[in-house]
């Protein structure tokens, strides 16, 4: 990923969320073994569904300044898939890990982006304050470069092994 944007790193893309595709609709099949309703959505349907709210409910990250969820362990270089299925299950929660007070001060993502589509301020979109991208100026960019991801790659978050301690050193400094 970090030859970002390049075809390589497209293909690493693809390749990941194939395997994901794979493992929801492998698991609805082993649920629907059980008795319960499931349903595994593969990436290309993706429309019914839009991944990263439930992600954020899901306690699984948090959402960062250039519009990606961001995770403690593995910062943005990861993929979701979703499962829906009425299987009772243990509900989790979402999790403040620290992103906003990194994303507050810092510009890695923004002072990268080629089209500059990366807020520095957050907006309000549909009644909630967020973090803000334009993807009228982001779409043409990463459909020329066969995924873009250069913001990323650029996030502080997404050094494999920093995630945990970096969100420790924040939650800690906020406490004080
Ligand atoms: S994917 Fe590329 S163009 Fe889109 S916001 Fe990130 S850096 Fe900018
Ligand atoms: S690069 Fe910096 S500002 Fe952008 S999402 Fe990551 S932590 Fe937030």
């Amino acid at each position: 990923m970090l030859t970002a944007p390049s075809v390589k790193a497209s293909k690493e893309v693809q390749r990941v969320y194939a395997l994901c595709s794979r493992l929801s609709v492998d698991m609805s099949r082993y649920i629907r073994s059980l008795g319960w309703p499931a349903l595994g959505l593969p990436v290309n349907s993706s429309s019914e569904v839009i991944h990263i709210p439930l992600a954020i409910n899901a306690g699984i990250g948090q959402l960062g300044k250039h519009g990606s969820l961001i995770c403690k362990e593995y910062g943005s270089n990861f993929r979701l898939t979703t499962m829906l299925t009425d299987l009772p299950l243990e509900v989790d929660q979402p999790e403040d890990i620290g992103v906003d007070d990194v994303c507050l001060k810092c510009r890695a993502c923004s002072n990268v982006c080629p089209p500059q589509a990366i807020s520095d301020k957050k907006q309000w979109v549909r009644g909630t304050e967020k973090w803000y991208v334009d993807f009228d100026r982001c779409a043409p960019y990463f459909a020329d470069t066969y995924g873009c991801s250069i913001c990323v790659e650029a996030c502080p978050w997404s050094v494999p092994g920093r995630g945990p301690k970096l969100s420790e050193r924040v939650l800690s400094r906020r406490a004080q």
